[in-house]
């Protein structure tokens, strides 16, 4: 069932969105080669708690970290560890927060270091598919329009879109209905409403959309990068808004 919010409910996922939308650029600051991922795990722990926020990840099933900290190959999920981040990765950093009971959830690729124009056409272009998909975000349309506006966009620069890992819906619980693919057709799906609040989130991959999963562990079939982007973002009667950007 899918939770509709109203514009009440939407101002307390705006103020929860901005949260994770600060935390993000203060964690962004703070990527460079040399820097732990466990580090950066900790800064955002404390800026979530000390703005009287919550982490969601933590403990989330028994996911141990506040942030995913997924590098090059990784597609989600990577645990948060010591080893440092060297020149020329991506991180992939996902972090979610509660705040008064309603959920935000964002993620975005950063470059450590100088990174090959490879991998920064491959970052830009997941970012580009995510607002791909928000045109689509509209009243009367459907759940469908977003999915293929995303997969088009990336597949026709020659990406694989990731199939086993989805968006969702968010509102007081992190993972709410609808799931929001990134592949899938125009017109189909359930039908876009004002008062939907979604987490889209392209997850991109340099060369296959195959992934190898184990439990939490969730790398590209191929070895290569994978660029992950997400904004929490809700429907309403002025449009799309992306609360966590
Ligand atoms: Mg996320
Ligand atoms: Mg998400």
């Amino acid at each position: 069932m899918i939770n509709l919010k109203s514009p009440s409910e939407i101002e307390c996922m705006r103020a929860s969105g901005a949260i994770l939308r600060d935390c993000l650029l203060y964690l962004e600051e703070k990527v460079k080669p040399g820097v732990s991922t466990k580090l950066l795990d900790e800064f955002a722990y404390e800026y979530i708690v000390s703005h009287g926020a919550k982490p969601s990840f933590l403990g989330y099933g028994d996911f141990p970290g506040t942030i995913c900290a997924s590098v090059d190959d990784v597609v989600v999920h990577g645990f948060p560890s010591a080893r440092k981040l060297k020149e020329g990765s991506i991180l992939s950093l996902d972090c979610g927060l509660i705040y008064n009971g309603w959920q935000a959830d964002a993620a975005r690729t950063i470059a450590v270091g100088e990174i090959s124009a490879e991998k920064r056409r491959l970052v830009e272009t997941t970012r580009e598919s995510f607002f791909e998909g928000v045109k689509q975000f509209k009243a009367g349309g459907h759940l469908g329009d977003i999915s293929h506006a995303v997969q088009t966009y990336c597949e026709t620069r020659g990406y694989g879109v990731v199939r086993s890992m989805v968006g969702h819906g968010i509102g007081r619980d992190m993972h709410e209905d609808p799931p929001v693919p990134n592949y899938g057709n125009p017109g189909h799906g359930p039908k876009l409403e004002i008062g939907m609040v979604l987490a889209i989130e392209p997850m991109v991959n340099m060369g296959t959309w195959r992934t190898v999963e184990n439990g939490w562990k969730c790398v590209t079939a191929d070895g290569l990068p994978s660029a992950h982007y997400e904004n929490t973002v809700a429907l309403t009667e002025k449009g799309a808004e992306i609360l966590t950007l």
